[in-house]
């Protein structure tokens, strides 16, 4: 075993980075080459087919049947080009990973052949059997099958042989069974209470978007260290390893020159993402030892949704060619910084008007700062339901885990806008405010300038921070579906923004001009704000803790609990009011959550189990077996003096006596607890029990931990943390 270890690790030591064959091309030539775009539509469709799947898309008219074949027989003509033998409707189902069926295009013809068939029917929806998908219990088995239906926003794409289609997927009953659905819906909402807002300041406009630009983290580790490792293999993380000598205190890993063979995974992973349509703008090397990072470029919520899916599961493919295993996980390594997803999100206008950037005049400042307040009030109104939204078992190592996110939803705002906002609220009421922009002509008190110099005044312990045009969302985990905290965030500042219209429209109505009625209804929202949720100092202390607590923030750090803000009434009004999600849907997808969680924790429970009993108990007894030989040995050589020539034996065995007795103790406490938490059936109660089992996974993990730094370490049968993290 031990040489095993040792050679394991000299073999991925010798690894060269990979040739990567790139098209020979520029980028923009292949940029979306293996999506039905608008470009591939005008090719493989007439202009009536054409003119009706753009009216789907950009009006949500829905298309008959007969275009709908059309467009099939146009897609398949394009899939059949790119040698597609398979079709698969693609979905984003509760596991938080996409699921996918496929479907041969091959039929009979009839007449004793063959053919490659697709049609409208099989574009627009199918039915999976999908009954072993997680429903919170919504499907009963008799009605298990639920179905997917084309979401026709989101472009079709070639994955492999493979045409993907991505699809929303609804039980039978009609309840959402995914991500994308209330997804859709909560954007729908916010657009549609933007746009009244929006056309007081700019009847031109037509409609508001939403727009994400993720920022993915990410770990890499060789493949054949990986495979030794039963934890990674089976939890995405090291339930066990003692810290390296080095870890990431010289910051010299962040942003350094990126590694040979890393370089060459990131190239092959630009290409295809190019392919796919993904602007992949960003990579660097991360803060901590084999973490890296890669953004794309910003684009409308759902469609760069779907692209960080789709990079997620193209980097795994990927990595593989480059003998790497990618970890999404949130913590795969103790002591070391996690991954997170960093979600920047803003909206906009089909202007071109970025609501949450300084405006170019008074006026688009005034709208700026209106979007900017009803955001903060948004976060503070339904800060619990935000965390909740980013709430996991993976993603608890992070919360409040002296590590964005902090575990509780505070806003930054940097100097500038801090300074705004105070100010407004200081000036008298029914002061005609014109708030300066860098053009036009202002008699501004207030000064916003046009790009903000505190723009990278970062507050790395902030989860919600604004950033100079968009607000960035830091809480969200590496593993999870941005969705997830997109359909909150949206929810939570659609609702807001129907409520301050309400209130907008009430001081208009008393013939106020727009300018004074619109900071009357904003001023108590800022004073509310300002004491509130907005927080600039350090997140991680003590006194922000204590201080939160006063200001009536949610401070929940355990994920079972914080979970239940999603069925709060005030959730379940935010929800259903604005028809997002019905009451039945949260508490399924609660009951989701949560089995979800028992279930992590129960499989890094079992594994922690079998490590400490088949690997680590077996090599420190081993070990300790050589260290008896030579007291032994002592013994019968100097039977006189061997306990002081013997002494470092007899202390390092007494040492491994005591960690095996105690190690072996707590796994059978730990047993027991799993056998008790197993046999509740309410899914609550189960997660709250399960959540003291993660509790009592790392002091398992310390006796092992402390053998790792006594056992030989040849016999030592784990690779360790300094050669999983610095082996690149
Ligand atoms: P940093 O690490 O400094 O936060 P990055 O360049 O790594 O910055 O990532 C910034 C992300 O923010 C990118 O995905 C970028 O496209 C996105 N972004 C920039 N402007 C906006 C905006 N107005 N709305 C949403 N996302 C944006
Ligand atoms: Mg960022």
């Amino acid at each position: 075993m031990s040489k095993l270890r040792f050679d394991v690790v000299q073999e991925a030591f010798k690894k060269k980075a990979k040739d990567v064959t790139a098209p020979n091309e520029r980028q923009s030539a292949y940029f979306g080459e293996l999506v039905f775009n608008r470009d591939k539509m005008r090719k493989y469709l007439d202009s009536k087919v054409f003119n009706a799947l753009v009216d789907c898309i950009d009006n949500g008219h829905p298309l008959d049947l007969s275009t709908a074949d059309k467009v099939a027989g146009g897609m398949k003509e394009w899939a059949l080009e790119h040698g597609v033998t398979h079709i698969t409707h693609w979905f984003q189902p509760l596991t938080e990973l996409t699921a996918e069926k496929h479907d041969s295009m091959l039929e009979y013809d009839g007449k004793g052949g063959v053919i490659e068939a697709f049609n409208g029917k099989s574009l627009i929806q199918q039915e999976p059997d999908a009954s072993s998908f997680p429903s919170g219990g919504i499907r009963a088995t008799f009605e298990a099958r639920g179905y997917t239906a084309w979401d026709p926003t989101s472009p079709v794409f070639i994955q492999g042989d493979t045409l993907c289609i991505p699809t929303v997927f609804i039980s039978y009953t009609g309840e959402a069974l995914d991500y994308k659905t209330p997804l859709k819906k909560s954007l729908k909402a916010v657009s549609e209470a933007a746009l009244p807002i929006c056309r007081l300041f700019n009847p031109d406009v037509k409609k508001v978007y939403s727009y994400l630009g993720w920022e993915q983290e990410y770990f890499l580790v060789d493949e054949d260290l990986y495979a030794a490792r039963p934890d990674l293999m089976l939890t995405g993380r090291t339930l066990v390893g003692h810290a390296s000598s080095k870890n990431q205190q010289l910051d010299d890993h962040y942003f350094a020159a990126i590694p040979s063979r890393v370089a060459a995974f990131m190239r092959e992973l630009e290409i295809e993402g190019c392919k796919l349509g993904i602007p992949l703008k960003t990579r660097h090397n991360e803060v901590a030892p084999n973490q890296f990072e890669f953004a794309s470029i910003y684009g409308e919520c759902n469609l760069s949704n779907d692209q960080n899916q789709m990079i997620m599961n193209t980097m795994n493919t990927v990595a593989r060619k480059h003998g790497f295993v990618v970890l999404l996980h949130e913590k795969p390594f103790a002591g070391i910084n996690g991954s997170g997803k960093h979600n920047n999100w803003s909206l906009g206008t089909d202007t071109g008007t970025q609501l949450l950037a300084p405006g170019k005049d008074a006026l688009g400042n005034l709208q700026f700062v209106t979007f900017f307040v009803n955001v903060l009030a948004a976060v503070q109104r339904h800060n619990a339901l935000l965390k909740a939204s980013i709430a996991s078992a993976t993603n608890e190592h992070r919360l409040g885990a002296n590590e964005a996110p902090p575990a509780i939803v505070s806003a930054f705002l940097g100097r500038t806008m801090t300074e705004v906002l105070r100010k407004l609220v200081e000036l008298p009421s029914g002061t005609p405010i014109e708030i300066a922009g860098k053009t036009g002509a202002s008699v501004g008190l207030v000064e916003i300038p046009e790009i903000f110099l505190d723009n990278t005044d970062r507050n790395r312990t902030s989860p919600f921070a604004f950033t100079g045009n968009r607000f960035e969302f830091r809480a969200v985990g590496s593993s999870s579906n941005c969705a997830g905290a997109m359909i909150a965030l949206s929810a939570a500042v659609a609702q807001q923004l129907n409520l301050f219209k309400g209130d907008l429209d009430r001081e208009l109505a008393t013939g106020k001009p727009l300018e004074i009625a619109v900071m009357d209804t904003l001023k108590p929202i800022i004073r509310s704000v300002i004491d509130v949720v907005c927080f600039d100092g350090n997140g991680y202390s003590d006194e922000w803790q204590r201080e939160a607590a006063r200001r009536g923030l949610d401070t929940e750090r355990s994920a079972p609990e914080i979970i239940k803000a999603y069925t709060t009434p005030e959730s379940v009004e935010l929800f259903t009011s604005l028809g997002i999600m019905t009451r039945k849907e949260l508490e399924a997808r609660n009951e989701v959550k949560w089995e979800m969680y028992s279930k992590k924790i129960q499989i890094e429970a079992r594994v922690l189990g079998r490590m400490a009993i088949n690997h680590i108990i077996p090599a420190a007894l081993a070990y300790q077996n050589a260290l008896l030989k030579n007291i032994s040995l002592m013994k019968e050589n100097f039977p006189e003096s061997y306990k002081e020539k013997a002494s470092v034996a007899i202390k390092l065995s007494d040492k491994i006596s005591g960690w095996v007795t105690e190690l072996e103790s707590l796994v059978g406490n730990m047993v027991e607890a799993r056998k008790k938490a197993n046999a509740i059936t309410d899914e609550y109660e189960k997660a709250v029990a399960y959540h003291k089992i993660a509790e009592s996974l790392s002091t398992i993990r310390t006796p092992i931990d402390q053998l790792e730094e006594v056992v030989d370490n040849d016999t030592w049968p784990l690779p360790k943390y300094r050669e999983l993290l610095f082996i690149n």
